[in-house]
């Protein structure tokens, strides 16, 4: 069987890019890194998600059942456009294509006890679907100056600004590039602002970040 690519399409240019590897950047506002008890980081917290992670904004996102705590975490996500390796950051901008919105859907109780035993995140952070992807946009033209939001139901649970991101998009982009080829497609997410919290089935998660717009995300019931 032919592996599925899963397509990002950038507006409003319409042009397309097969998904390529998930970095994902933790603690990447102090305010979240504190309101989970974390130290601020004096360098990146990297970890990646699977292929099978991905999952489009128009269909509701399967509940995991390994893990009972679900929690949105909305992020503005960086999508790659050219190949590139220890990319200096003064050109960082240059391998971009695009910015996206995205969720770094994690199972908390299952993180916390895997933080607890000192072991990788990875069946708390990178399971199938846990990275929804919204509305991806090739006109932003200051991505260090967005506004992110995140709506359950209807209430305000996040807000926060890219500016007050610890570690800037061309210091991760360069950071990043030190260990890994970057390659078209190659998705960055950025990390969350503070006000995290639990989801349950049936929720309507709708993010927006100004500059992109606003996707909405559906949980699947029971
Ligand atoms: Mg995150």
């Amino acid at each position: 069987m032919m592996k599925k690519e899963f397509e990002l399409v950038l507006q409003p240019s319409g042009k397309t890019l097969p998904a390529g590897k998930i970095f994902c950047i933790g603690r990447n506002y102090a305010s979240h890194a504190k309101e989970l008890g974390n130290e601020v980081p004096s360098q990146p917290v990297l970890f990646m998600k699977g292929s099978t992670a991905l999952w489009p904004a128009d269909r509701p996102v399967p509940f995991p059942a390994h893990g009972s705590d679900l929690q949105h975490e909305a992020e503005l996500v960086v999508l790659i456009g050219r190949e590139g390796k220890n990319i200096p950051e003064a050109e960082a901008f240059s391998y971009v294509a695009g910015y996206g919105i995205g969720l770094d859907l994690t199972l908390r109780d299952l993180q916390s006890q895997l933080k607890k035993a000192g072991l990788p995140w990875e069946v708390s952070k990178s399971f199938d679907a846990s990275a929804p992807l919204g509305l991806f946009s090739d006109r932003v033209t200051d991505p260090a100056n967005l506004e992110i939001t995140c709506e359950v139901n209807g209430e305000l649970r996040q807000h926060g600004f890219s500016r007050n991101l610890i570690f800037p998009i061309p210091f991760l982009i360069s950071w990043i590039s030190r260990a890994f080829t970057l390659e078209p497609g190659d998705l960055i997410f950025t990390g969350t602002p503070e006000g995290v919290g639990s989801l349950k089935p049936g929720d309507h998660v709708r993010v927006a970040i100004s500059g992109i717009g606003s996707s909405d995300f559906y949980l699947s019931g029971d």
